[in-house]
């Protein structure tokens, strides 16, 4: 993997922020700054949108309860209003509901919104107490219906055995190239959110590939400026962190994303627009957007 920046398909070195507004695990007993409803969603992805966000990943709740949910009419109650106001990029979740195994249909029931992007998460590891799961045929069903459905998947690497997972999924004709990873790194089960960690993982991947990094905790910012300095791309937000610092908890969403983007703007990569966002991880050309709906 090249490591040089600018590259061929950054050109100018922009930075794509992608903000992960609300997960199905962390719930307000732990900050009630975590958005439930699909209107505090929405809100939440709009004051990013502003703050620099160019993607927005997308899980979404039961309003009643704040749990996780896959129903898709919430996801439609999410997409379809930032589709009218926004021209972010969606990255909706396929990775269902912590502690929860559901139908894989129900996993992969947001793909008939058709997003631009969707989470694929290349291999199961233990997560939170549990065990998440996304065993070789759930992989095969969710690349097949990706591949069918226009989307390109964003590929989750906990650890170095899912990037050979997805190399061999792409050599099957199954992951088209350029292949597009987010890894995460720092979680209490899988690779550490350290720089050797990323250079290791930096080595596995094809060249042409693009990349952003969440550093799960204490690793954030350091995973951060490892992105900025390698031409990289960040995930923040509070699917990811509480934290706005150590001890502090984050009022919102859009206050990571503004620290990222006054970072990357003194660093000399300012942030990229969604439409330059499409150009670098070679989305297809934006659709219509109403008639998806
Ligand atoms: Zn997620």
């Amino acid at each position: 993997m090249s490591q040089e920046q600018p590259s061929n398909t950054n050109p100018s070195g922009k930075l794509i922020i992608t903000a992960a507004i609300t997960g199905s695990r962390n719930m307000r007993d732990i900050s009630p700054h975590i958005p439930y409803t699909p209107e505090e969603i929405v809100q939440s992805s709009i004051e990013c949108w502003n703050a620099g966000a160019s993607i927005v990943h997308i899980h979404v709740r039961d309003p009643r309860t704040g749990l996780g949910s896959q129903d898709l009419d919430l996801f439609r109650r999410v997409v379809e209003p930032l589709r009218v106001q926004t021209d972010l990029v969606l990255c909706l979740t396929t990775s269902g509901i912590a502690g929860r195994n559901l139908p894989y249909q129900d996993r992969l029931a947001p793909l008939d919104l058709k997003p631009e992007l969707a989470s694929f998460d290349a291999g199961s590891i233990n997560l939170g107490g549990g065990v998440f799961s996304n065993p070789p045929d759930f992989l095969d069903q969710a690349a097949e219906m990706m591949l069918e459905t226009g989307v390109k998947p964003e590929i989750e690497v906990f650890d170095s055995g899912m990037i050979i997972t997805a190399l061999r999924m792409r050599d099957q004709g199954r992951l088209l190239d350029p292949l597009h990873f987010q890894f995460v790194l720092g979680t209490p089960w899988g690779a550490s959110a350290t720089p050797r960690t990323l250079l290791y993982l930096l080595d596995l991947i094809p060249a042409g590939s693009t990349w952003s990094i969440i550093g799960i905790g204490k690793g954030h910012l350091p995973m951060s400026v490892m992105a900025l300095a390698m031409g990289g791309h960040i995930r923040v937000g509070l699917e990811d962190n509480i934290y706005y610092s150590r001890g502090v908890l984050a009022a919102s969403n859009a206050q990571f994303v503004e620290r990222i983007a006054a970072l990357a703007r003194d660093y000399g990569r300012p942030v990229a627009s969604p439409q330059e966002t499409r150009t670098i991880l070679g989305l297809s050309e934006p659709k219509n957007q109403k008639s998806l709906i």
